[in-house]
């Protein structure tokens, strides 16, 4: 049976009336599940409509009142926390144990947004002349909006919508086609939480969705986060309609193993940092660079068996490591990256094709190449797949100047046991989130999360106190008090001493 998937608008579940639709699948079964209504310009103009007319209000609500209801809608998040996990691998194919953390680390940065009276504080200056004081506030915005991807439909919303509420702005969320129910659930949540019709609204859609927000003058601001061509073309037209925008793309991200690393913790981190999620993490690491011969084939002794072992299956099967790819075209283009790093020369330890499963979804095992240079496709290209390269270097300089000189700058992290050269890489290397014995460098929702290079477009990172930047704008007031222009008219520039 499939299920219509409506929109989300004005505090209700609105059925899309555009005629356009596309199919949602449970990627475990290959079965279609859902039949997504996909927004029409006139449909999202109706939301943006919804969203104008309740942010006057809600502008106005005092920042304690907005962070209670973010506080219930925690809670209640957190009680229904399985309820979301399912619906989220159901439609995307990630292992449940996965699937709440994601949520997790979503509910973190509402966490961080409850303390919105504080974040938003402003500064104050007094007597910046004679009886003259000076003040700064943050003020939302208006109406933003967010456009997010499949591979994280829960928690890449929570890195957005909890901040720009929290700051007095209202949202529409334009989530992936491909797993859009969970936006469903938050948005039900929130209202149930106490937030009034009209503040978080979802529009499902795709290029005629994004386009129509993008050329919306009530839209003031809009978050991306997705591919990097796609990003790319967010941030001009948004910046060319003058919106703010902050757009994160996609990512290749390495991860150094020097000689004296523990390689038996390395291989663990490597493991779940390339197959997790079956690869398909912006955060992932894609590329192992152990450094010389000796630490690259102690190395592959460790990760090859391991790779082989994974566990796969259906991400409801409480005993896999490892789901299936989110659609069929997705897994193909995964498949035909394998070949083509056959083909480019690449040595194939462990064919992630020869798996087979007893079910009918986009499942496809661990794979993990040897020898790959920096001139091969599978090096080039963002595969997002399980798909592990060993590209090995001589000496730390040939690895961080590979990583520097890599198109993207997203994650990248270092395995050692010596400070001088973890402080060396930190300090020196052009990405934007560094792990140090940690292959994963996620930020806490505290701090934030952004990428450089092709990874992010935009000046603001995601989230934490940069989110509080990017969904407020300063204003600073100078004033002074009748009695000090009691004294007559100025005609000369004042300069408040
Ligand atoms: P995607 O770029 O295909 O889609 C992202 C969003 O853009 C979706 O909402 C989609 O509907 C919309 N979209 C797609 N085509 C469009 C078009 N032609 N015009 C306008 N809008 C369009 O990305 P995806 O496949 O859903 O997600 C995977 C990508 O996201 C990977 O590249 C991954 O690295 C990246 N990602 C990056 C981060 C990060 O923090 N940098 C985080 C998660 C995912």
């Amino acid at each position: 049976m499939t299920t219509q998937i409506p929109h989300y608008v004005d505090g209700r579940r609105v059925t899309g009336r555009s005629g356009r639709a596309s199919p949602v699948f449970n990627p475990a079964t290959g079965e279609q599940t859902g039949e997504l209504g996909l927004a029409s310009t006139s449909e999202v103009n109706d939301a943006v409509f919804a969203a104008s007319k309740a942010a006057p209000a809600w502008a106005d609500t005092s920042p304690l009142r907005r962070s209670r209801i973010l506080n219930r809608f925690l809670r209640i998040a957190e009680e229904r926390i399985d309820e979301l996990a399912a619906v989220i691998t159901a439609e995307h194919g990630k292992i449940l144990s996965d699937a709440k953390g994601e949520v997790q680390r979503g509910l973190e940065v509402v966490e961080f947004a409850v303390g919105a009276p504080s974040l938003l504080k402003g500064t104050i200056s007094e007597n910046v002349g004679s009886r003259v004081d000076s003040y700064d506030v943050r003020q939302p915005l208006g109406v933003v909006a967010g456009i997010t991807p499949f591979n994280f439909p829960a928690m890449v919303p929570m890195w957005m919508f909890p901040v720009a509420l929290a700051c007095g702005n209202t949202f529409i969320l334009k989530p992936s086609e491909r797993d859009p129910s969970a936006a469903l659930l938050l948005a039900e949540w929130l209202t149930e939480a106490g937030l009034p019709p009209g503040v978080f609204n979802v529009v499902h859609g795709d290029k005629e969705a994004v386009d129509a927000i993008l050329n919306n003058p009530e839209v003031m601001a809009v978050s991306f986060v997705g591919s990097t061509p796609i990003a790319r073309y967010i941030y001009t037209t948004a910046a060319a309609n003058g919106k703010r925008c902050q757009a994160l793309g996609g990512a290749k991200n390495h991860m150094i193993i020097m000689p004296d690393a523990d390689l038996d913790q390395a291989t663990n981190a490597l493991m779940g940092a390339a197959f997790g999620s079956a690869g398909e993490r912006c955060m992932a690491i894609s590329v192992a660079v152990p450094i010389g011969e000796r630490t690259a084939d102690a190395l592959l002794e460790r990760l090859e068996p391991k790779v082989r072992a994974l566990k796969i299956g259906a991400g409801s099967d409480t005993n896999a490591e490892m789901g299936p790819l989110v659609t069929r075209q997705h897994l193909d283009k995964v498949r035909a990256y394998v070949e083509s790093g056959v083909e480019e020369g690449a040595h194939l330890l462990v064919d992630g094709r020869d798996f087979r499963s007893n079910q009918s979804g986009y499942f496809i095992g661990g794979t993990l190449f040897d020898h790959v240079t920096s001139d091969m496709k599978i090096y080039k290209d963002e595969i997002f797949g399980p798909v592990l390269s060993v590209v090995r270097a001589p000496d730390y300089a040939t690895a961080a100047r590979m990583i520097n000189e890599n198109e993207y700058g997203n994650g990248t992290a270092i395995f050692t046991q010596n400070g001088d050269v973890a402080r060396e890489f930190a300090n020196r290397i052009k990405v934007g989130m560094v792990g140090v014995n940690v292959p994963i460098p996620v930020p806490m929702a505290f701090h934030s999360f952004g990428g450089w290079k092709a990874s992010l477009f935009g000046d603001h990172h995601m989230h934490g106190p940069e989110g509080v930047r990017f969904y407020s704008r300063l204003k600073t007031v100078t004033s002074r008090w009748p009695t000090s222009i009691m004294e007559g008219n100025e005609f000369v520039m004042p300069t408040l001493s």
